[in-house]
C-alpha cells in the first residue's frame, strides 16, 4: 500500500537527493518515480507474506504488480527506479533484485548510482554485486591444478582431457600468482577484479559450475570466493545482477541462487534483451560426433576412474551400469547420424541458409523413435550420473570410507562434468521426442552443419520461438513485484511487440516517459541520390557513390550497415582519404575502436566508424563524437535465423501476417535504437542520414517513419 507516509519518503528522498546533487528535477524523471511506486504501492501481501491476487474491473488482475516503463536516454531512469524500488522492497518486507543485461551498466549502478543514491538521499540501504558462478575462482580446482603440476603427476588430467584440458608452464605462473594474491588478501577470486583481462581458456580451468562443487562439502568452502559473495546477498537489502543470472535462477525453480522469486522485487534495466535471453537459456543444443567420441572416451577411462574411487558408498554398483549405458547412447547416435546427415545435405547451403530446418518444428515420424530412445538413454546415463555423484558426495562426510577424501573430491568435478553434457543431451532428445501439442506454440527444431577441427559434424538444435509462456509462469506470476525499462520497449508506437516475446500481461502498467530532448535539434534526412534497397547490388552502387559527398573528413560519423558484406563492399571503394579516417568493424574490437574515434576527435580530426548491428545499441558518443549518423538501410533481421523463420511460420500458419506483425515491428524497434546514437545529451545536435527510400515508398515504411521520434524531416524527392 502506497501510504501518505511512503510517499514522503520517497518525495523527500528524491529531493534531497536533487538538492545535494546540485541537479534539477525532470519531469519525465518525476514520473517514472510515480508509476513505479503506484504500481509496487498497490501490492498487498496476505498473511504468508505473498502477493495477494487482487480483482480488477475485467475480474482478476494479472499484471497489477508489473510496471513496464519505456524512457528515452537523459530520463535519469536508474535513479527514477532505484529510490522507489528500495523504499517500497524494504516497506514490503522484500528483497531489491536490480537486473541489467551488460557489464557495464552493472558497474555503473554498483560503483556510480547506489553509492550517490546512498550517499545523497538519506536513505538507508545495504547493496552488493551477485555474479554467475562461472565468474569466481574454485579454490578447490586451482589447488588440484598446482599440486599436480608441482608433483609433476597428472593423472586427472591425462585421463579426462575434455574435462580438464592441460596445462602451461605459463599457465601455472598466472595460478600461483593467483594463489599467492588470495593468500595475502589482494584479491577475492573473481575474475573481473583480476588486474589482467584473463582469456577463457585459462580461466575455465580454475572455475566451476553447479554440478563440478562439492558445495557446503567441499575441504575449501570458508575460503571459497563464490560462497562468501553469495553469503554476503543474504544480509543485503539490494543485488544487483545480470539477466543470465536470474534466468538460471528461475530455471533451477527460483530462490536457488538468488532469493525465491515470492519474495522478490525485481526491475529489469536493459529490459528489451530479456526475452531474447530467456530463448537462449530454454533452448537445448548439442554436436553429434563429438558427443559420440566423448561417451567413447568416457568408457575409456571408467576403468581407472572406478579404480581410484571404488569403496565410496554404492559408487561401484553404479559404476557397473555405465559402460552398457555410454554404449547404448554412443550406438544409437552412431545410426541417427547418417540420416541426419541426408537431411542436412538436402538443402543447397548458400549464405542465406546455414541450416536445416524442420518445417513448423515436426520431427518426421520415422524418426521420433530414434529421438525417444536416444531421451531414454541419456535419462538412464544422466540418472546412473547423478547417483554416483550423490554416492561420492555422501562419502565425503563418512569418516569410514576407504576412499580418501581428496580423491573423492578429485572427482566429483569429473562425474558432475559428464552428468552435465549427460543431462544437456537428454533435455535436447526429450525436445525432439516430444511433439508440440496443437494447443501450444511449436518449439523451432533444427539442424547445423558445423566445422569441428577440420571434420564435419552436426549440430542438432531446439528453441522455443517466444520466451512468453516461460517468463509468464517462472517470473511473473510468481514475483512479488516487478519493472521492467528500457529506452526501446514499444514499436510502432506500441508495446505488442514487447508483450509477444515476454508475455507480460495485457492489464500491467505500460508507460512511455517523455523524453528530455528536443528532437527538433536534429534531423532526419533521405538524399535525393538514395534508393530503395531491394537490390542489394544496386543499393551498394548508390552508396559507394552518395557516402563521400555526404561524410564530413572532419566531423564525428557513425555509418551502420545490416550487412557485412555491404559494408566491405562500401568501404572497399571509397576513396583513398576518407578510407584513411574510416576505422572498419572487425579491423579491431568495438571497445578499441571508440577509443580511436574519440582520440581523433579529441585531437580536432574527423573520424568515421563503420559498424554493424553492435554499433546500433549501446554506443554513447555525445556531442562532438557523433554528429552524423548514416544508416545505409531499413534494420530487417537476417532470413537465416532458424528461431525467428519458425516464427513467422507459425504466425502464418494461424493466419497471421508475420511481415507485419514480426519483421516491420523488429526494424521499427531497429531503427530507434539505431537514430538513438546521435543525440546523447540535451545539447546535442546533428543529423541522421538513412539511405533506404523505402521508408517513404512502402506503406510499412511510412509506419516506421512515424514511429521515429519527432526529427526534423528533410526528404528528398
Ligand atoms: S565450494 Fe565449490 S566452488 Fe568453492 S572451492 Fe569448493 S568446489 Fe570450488
Amino acid at each position: 500500500m502506497l501510504t501518505d507516509a511512503l510517499k514522503k519518503q520517497i518525495q523527500g528522498a528524491y529531493s534531497q537527493f536533487l538538492e545535494n546533487k546540485g541537479l534539477k528535477s525532470r519531469y519525465g524523471q518525476k514520473l517514472m518515480i510515480a508509476e513505479i511506486a503506484k504500481t509496487l504501492g498497490s501490492i498487498e501481501l496476505d498473511d504468508e507474506n505473498h502477493r495477494e491476487i487482487v480483482e480488477g474491473a475485467g475480474g482478476l488482475r494479472t499484471g497489477g504488480h508489473i510496471c513496464v516503463v519505456e524512457a528515452g536516454t537523459g530520463t535519469g531512469k536508474t535513479i527514477a527506479y532505484l529510490l522507489p524500488a528500495i523504499v517500497m522492497a524494504k516497506a514490503l518486507g522484500k528483497k531489491l533484485v536490480v537486473s541489467t543485461a551488460t557489464v557495464a551498466l552493472q558497474e555503473q549502478i554498483v560503483n556510480k548510482d547506489l553509492p550517490e543514491l546512498h550517499r545523497n538521499s538519506g536513505l538507508s540501504f545495504s547493496f552488493t554485486l551477485a555474479k554467475g558462478r562461472g565468474r569466481y575462482l574454485c579454490l578447490s580446482k586451482l589447488d588440484n591444478v598446482i599440486a599436480e603440476y608441482e608433483s609433476g603427476i597428472n593423472p586427472t588430467r591425462a585421463l579426462y582431457e575434455d574435462e580438464f584440458p592441460s596445462v602451461s608452464a605459463q599457465g601455472i605462473k598466472l595460478y600461483q600468482s593467483m594463489m599467492d594474491a588470495l593468500a595475502g588478501n589482494k584479491w577475492t577470486g573473481e575474475r573481473d577484479t583480476w588486474p589482467q583481462a584473463l582469456e577463457q581458456n585459462e580461466w575455465q580451468i580454475i572455475t566451476t559450475d553447479h554440478r563440478q562443487c562439492t558445495g557446503r562439502r567441499c575441504s575449501n568452502v570458508s575460503a571459497c570466493s563464490f560462497f562468501k559473495a553469495r553469503d554476503s546477498m543474504h544480509s543485503v537489502d539490494c543485488i544487483v545482477t545480470n539477466h543470465d543470472l536470474v534466468l538460471a535462477d528461475l530455471a533451477l525453480g527460483g530462490g536457488a541462487i538468488l532469493p525465491a522469486p515470492e519474495d522478490t522485487i525485481y526491475v529489469f534495466d536493459e529490459g528489451h534483451h530479456l526475452p531474447q535471453k530467456a530463448l537462449n537459456h530454454f533452448a537445448h543444443h548439442s554436436r553429434m560426433i563429438s558427443t559420440s567420441k566423448w561417451l567413447d572416451q568416457c568408457n575409456k577411462s571408467l576403468g581407472a576412474m572406478l579404480g581410484v574411487i571404488s569403496g565410496a558408498g554404492n559408487v561401484d554398483r553404479y559404476g557397473e551400469q555405465l559402460p552398457a549405458a555410454l554404449i547404448d547412447c554412443k550406438q544409437r547416435l552412431d545410426q541417427l547420424y547418417p540420416v541426419f546427415e541426408q537431411l542436412a545435405q538436402s538443402i543447397a547451403f548458400d549464405d542465406r541458409q546455414s541450416h536445416y530446418r524442420f518445417n513448423n518444428g515436426v520431427v518426421p515420424q520415422d524418426l521420433l523413435i530414434p529421438c525417444v530412445e536416444l531421451y531414454k538413454g541419456f535419462d538412464r546415463l544422466s540418472e546412473l550420473l547423478k547417483k554416483m555423484c550423490d554416492e561420492l558426495n555422501e562419502a565425503m562426510e563418512d569418516a569410514h570410507c576407504p576412499v580418501p577424501k581428496i580423491d573423492l573430491e578429485n572427482h566429483y568435478p569429473i562425474l558432475g562434468a559428464w552428468q552435465a553434457r549427460a543431462d544437456a543431451n537428454r533435455d535436447l532428445w526429450a525436445s525432439f521426442a516430444t511433439p508440440d501439442t496443437p494447443s501450444s506454440v511449436p518449439k523451432a527444431r533444427w539442424l547445423t552443419p558445423v566445422d569441428s577441427s577440420g571434420n564435419m559434424d552436426l549440430e542438432v538444435c531446439s528453441s522455443p520461438i517466444l520466451a512468453a509462456k516461460t517468463l509468464e509462469y517462472s517470473l511473473w506470476e510468481k514475483a512479488c513485484g516487478v519493472v521492467i525499462t528500457s529506452a526501446t520497449l514499444t514499436a510502432l508506437g506500441n508495446f505488442y511487440r514487447f508483450q509477444m516475446r515476454a508475455g507480460t500481461p495485457n492489464d500491467a502498467n505500460y508507460k512511455v516517459v517523455p523524453s528530455p530532448f528536443n528532437f527538433q535539434q536534429a534531423t532526419l534526412e533521405i538524399p535525393a541520390a538514395t534508393v530503395e534497397a531491394t537490390n542489394a547490388d544496386v543499393h551498394t552502387l548508390a552508396i559507394i557513390d552518395d557516402l563521400p559527398n555526404l561524410i564530413d573528413p572532419n566531423a564525428g560519423t557513425l555509418v551502420l550497415f545490416s550487412s557485412r558484406k555491404q559494408m566491405l563492399d562500401v568501404f572497399e571503394d571509397m576513396p583513398e582519404e576518407l578510407r584513411e579516417i574510416i576505422l572498419l568493424q572487425g579491423d579491431n574490437s568495438k571497445q578499441e575502436m571508440l577509443v580511436q574515434h574519440k582520440k581523433r576527435i579529441d585531437d580536432g580530426q574527423g573520424s568515421v566508424l563503420f559498424g554493424l548491428a553492435s554499433f546500433a545499441e549501446g554506443v554513447d558518443l555525445p556531442g562532438k563524437y557523433c554528429t552524423h549518423v548514416i544508416i545505409a538501410k531499413l534494420p530487417f533481421a537476417v532470413p537465416d535465423d532458424p528461431i525467428e523463420a519458425a516464427l513467422s511460420e507459425w504466425i502464418e500458419a494461424r493466419g497471421g501476417n508475420a511481415f507485419m506483425e514480426i519483421t516491420v515491428p523488429d526494424a521499427s524497434l531497429k531503427l530507434i535504437q539505431a537514430c538513438g546514437r546521435l543525440l546523447r545529451t540535451e545539447t546535442d545536435t546533428g543529423k541522421i542520414s538513412l539511405l533506404d527510400r523505402r521508408i517513404i515508398t512502402k506503406r510499412y515504411g511510412k509506419a516506421i517513419l512515424n514511429s521515429l521520434p519527432p526529427f526534423t524531416h528533410i526528404i528528398h524527392k
